[in-house]
Formats: structure tokens, C-alpha cells, sequence
């Protein structure tokens, strides 16, 4: 039996790996603009580095992650998300030793146990960004705006962002008993997972995707907020505003990690089912410390590229062109042969996207074959055309054909 791709996992074939292209493209040269610098960390890591990282009480470590023992006896895991090893490589390499703010950004495959769905996948890409180093709520909004930036100039249409506040532990403690005596008369109706979590991460219930029409109804954290919560969640606003980021407060928005502090925010946008969530992000004071570093605070987000690209099919937005080829050879007998595959060669030393023949097929069909790579020119040459050192140059765009000197090709190509 022929082999079959995993469950959750996906070729991305020519055709389409052009959107992918396109899309990654926009993240790195947007990336450029805001002065983010790319940061490639290994797919795997130690499991306590996620179980840290990420947090216990997490779907990801609950249920989700890739683990494995290798044959030196470690337990390792595929990475589920980014921030986890950019962390770490910030702590390992003592990035918080050097004067500015740690801007860095990330793209490239996760992996979780899920159930394969539209828009859910086991090996699945993300494009991400840290900033790490700075506790000013410029820097929030600086990173919610590049989110947004980045779903508008792909294309994307009706993005919203939701944004909220967890506070500080401090605040999620007094929050906490709020929550859980709105939840506790409700226990029985809760699933599994919230009543499991009720006990060790009430907050997390709130995330939960099951349970949300019993919570219209809970507390908001934003009434526990202390006064430089408030503040910083202000300032926030305000910045977003002076920018035109358009954005609502979802109160019951929570990324309910141990270490997450202040602002939390989600980009949402309709077209993939029943899922609405295209990236998230947020604020980890607490993150550097718990993973072993110094008390650095840092924010983040992670956008879902295969989420990205499923909308932007559904919104048909047009996949940008392949390109075509520039010139086709074709070489009519064994003399020319030889001549073509030196000539294919220069020409591609000279920046031209060019073309031949390698199964022996006649004129015919080779003239078929740059029909369908769509060539601007085909170069046809015979045996008579090599004695005179010229080629035949066919332009596909009106049918002209005229001789050039094969020194010449390549300027005659370029017009
Ligand atoms: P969800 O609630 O949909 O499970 P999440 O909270 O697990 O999402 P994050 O960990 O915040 O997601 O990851 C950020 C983004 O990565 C998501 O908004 C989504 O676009 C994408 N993403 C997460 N899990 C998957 C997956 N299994 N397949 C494809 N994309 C994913
Ligand atoms: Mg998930």
C-alpha cells in the first residue's frame, strides 16, 4: 500500500504554496517596519520547558503536545506554540543584558494532538512576535497593531480584535473568589475540564469552548482591576484609538496562564465553521521568571497561518501569479542539444526564469510544453541557426519571429 500523509497534516503543493509565499513575505516585511528581528529556535525542546512555559492546567500540556523519550532517555516535545523557546533562547543567550527592548519574530510549524478539522491541524504554522524587556503599554498596543496590520494588508476583510485585562496575580487571586462563587451553584452543568479546572485554574473555565452560554452572566475581571492595572489598560486604549485600531473589550476574554498579565487580545474573523479565532496574544510578566530567567516582563502574539489562508480562499482573494517562464529552448538536433543546456544556464546566471526539454519530445510537443509554462518567448534552435552562432526567438505574445545572435539572447529577452 502507498504511504498517506499523517492525520492533521497537509502538503502544501505549488499551486498554493504561492499564498503561503505571499503571506509570509507580508509578516517578515511588516516585521521589517516595526524593527522585529527574526528568531529561529529548534522544533523541539525539553517537555518542562512547555509544561512551564505553556502552563499545566493548558489544553496544549493537558492533552495536546507531541511527547516523546529519545534514545539518550530525555523526555522531549515538538513545540505546540512559539513563545515557550523564544523565551528560553532570550534567558540562554542573555538577550536581557543588552540595553534595547528584545523585538524578535518567529515563523514556522507547530505541532498538537488535535482533532483534525477545517482550520485545526496537528502539525499547524504560525507566525509570532515577543517583545520582550519593557512593561510600557506602547508596547501593547504596538503589537496588537502589527496583528491587525498583518491580517489587513494580506487582504483579510472584517478582522475584529477583542482585547481584555487579567490584571496581576494579585488581582486574578481577589477575581478568583468572585468567580468561583458565581460558579459553583453551577458545577453540575459544567463539563469535565471547567470542573476540573474549577479547583486548580477557575479562570481557565472561562476559555472553555463548551460551556460560554453558562457564563454570559459571570463577573468581570475589569471590576477587580487595581489602579495601575486600570491605568495601563487605559493607556492601551488610548493608543489603539490614536491609532485607529478599532477593537472591543471582551471581558470574558482570558488567557488564563499563571504568568499572563494586564493586556490579553484575540483577532476573530467568520468563514472557517465553528472557529472564530484567527491569533492571539498577550502580556507575560511572569513568564521570563518562571521559565528560570531574570524578572523580565515581556508580550507576545501568534497568528495561525493555515487559519489566515483559509479565509483569505473564502474571502476569494486572488492567489497571486506563479509567474511565468521567460523563455523556453528547444533544441533541434544533438549539436544544438548541447548548445541549449549551456544556454539554459546562462541565461539563468542572467536573473531569467528559463526553461527546456528533458524527455526528448519532438518540436511539437515542446511548443506544447512552453504553451503551458506560459513562455513569453520560446528560443528554437537548429543545427543551421548553431553554424551562424543565432537562434530563432519566438515573442508568444504576438507570434513574431526573429533571428538573434546567441551572444545576444539573453538582451533580447529583457527588451
Ligand atoms: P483554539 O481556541 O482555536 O484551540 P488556541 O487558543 O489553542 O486556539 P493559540 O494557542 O492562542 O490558539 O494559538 C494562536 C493561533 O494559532 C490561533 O489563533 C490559531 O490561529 C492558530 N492555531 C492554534 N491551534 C491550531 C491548530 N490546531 N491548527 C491550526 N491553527 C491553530
Ligand atoms: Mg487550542
Amino acid at each position: 500500500m502507498a504511504f498517506q500523509k499523517m492525520p492533521g497534516t497537509q502538503d502544501i503543493m505549488p499551486g498554493a504554496v504561492e499564498r503561503w509565499q505571499y503571506v509570509e513575505q507580508k509578516a517578515r516585511d511588516i516585521c521589517r517596519r516595526y524593527n522585529f528581528r527574526e528568531i529561529r529556535t529548534p522544533i523541539f525542546e525539553s517537555t518542562e520547558l512547555f509544561q512551564r512555559g505553556v502552563g499545566e492546567t493548558t489544553d496544549i500540556v493537558e492533552k495536546e503536545m507531541y511527547t516523546f523519550t529519545d534514545r539518550g532517555d530525555r523526555s522531549l516535545t515538538l513545540r505546540p506554540e512559539g513563545t515557550a523557546g523564544v523565551v528560553r533562547a532570550y534567558v540562554e543567550n542573555k538577550l536581557y543584558g543588552e540595553p534595547d527592548v528584545s523585538k524578535l519574530y518567529y515563523i514556522g510549524p507547530m505541532f498538537r494532538y488535535e482533532r483534525p478539522q477545517a482550520g485545526r491541524y496537528r502539525q499547524l504554522h504560525q507566525f509570532g512576535i515577543e517583545a520582550l524587556g519593557s512593561v510600557d503599554p506602547a508596547l501593547d498596543a504596538e503589537v496588537i497593531a502589527l496583528g491587525y496590520t498583518f491580517y489587513t494588508e494580506v487582504g483579510l476583510k472584517g478582522v475584529r480584535v477583542e482585547i481584555n485585562s487579567v490584571g496581576t496575580p494579585a488581582v486574578r487571586a481577589a477575581f478568583r473568589e468572585r468567580l468561583l462563587a458565581f460558579l459553583e451553584p453551577k458545577r453540575e452543568l459544567l463539563c469535565k475540564d471547567c470542573r476540573s479546572r474549577m479547583d486548580r485554574n477557575p479562570l481557565r473555565v472561562l476559555d472553555c469552548k463548551h460551556d460560554q452560554q453558562h457564563f454570559t452572566d459571570a463577573p468581570s475581571i475589569l471590576d477587580s482591576l487595581d489602579e495601575e492595572c486600570r491605568n495601563h489598560f487605559g493607556k492601551v486604549q488610548t493608543y489603539l484609538s490614536d491609532m485607529g485600531i478599532p477593537f472591543s473589550i471582551n471581558h470574558r476574554l482570558v488567557r488564563g496562564l499563571d504568568y499572563y498579565t494586564h493586556t490579553v487580545f484575540e483577532y476573530k474573523a467568520e468563514g472557517i465553521g465553528a472557529i472564530d479565532t484567527v491569533g492571539a496574544g498577550g502580556r507575560y510578566n511572569g513568564l521570563v521568571a518562571e521559565i528560570g530567567g531574570p524578572d523580565q516582563p515581556g508580550i507576545g502574539l501568534g497568528i495561525g497561518l493555515e487559519r489566515t489562508i483559509l479565509l483569505l480562499q473564502h474571502q476569494q482573494n486572488e492567489i497571486p501569479a506563479a509567474g511565468d517562464i521567460d523563455v523556453y529552448l528547444i533544441a533541434l538536433g544533438e549539436a544544438a542539444e548541447r548548445e541549449v543546456t549551456k544556454l539554459v544556464y546562462r541565461l539563468r546566471q542572467n536573473g531569467l526564469r528559463a526553461e527546456r526539454d528533458y524527455l526528448g519530445r519532438k518540436m511539437k510537443a515542446q511548443m506544447k510544453s512552453a504553451d503551458r509554462l506560459q513562455a513569453r518567448f520560446t528560443a528554437i534552435l537548429g543545427d543551421d541557426e548553431l553554424a551562424r552562432g543565432e537562434i530563432a526567438l519566438k515573442d508568444m505574445t504576438n507570434g513574431e519571429q526573429r533571428i538573434v545572435a546567441l551572444d545576444r539572447l539573453a538582451e533580447a529577452i529583457n527588451g
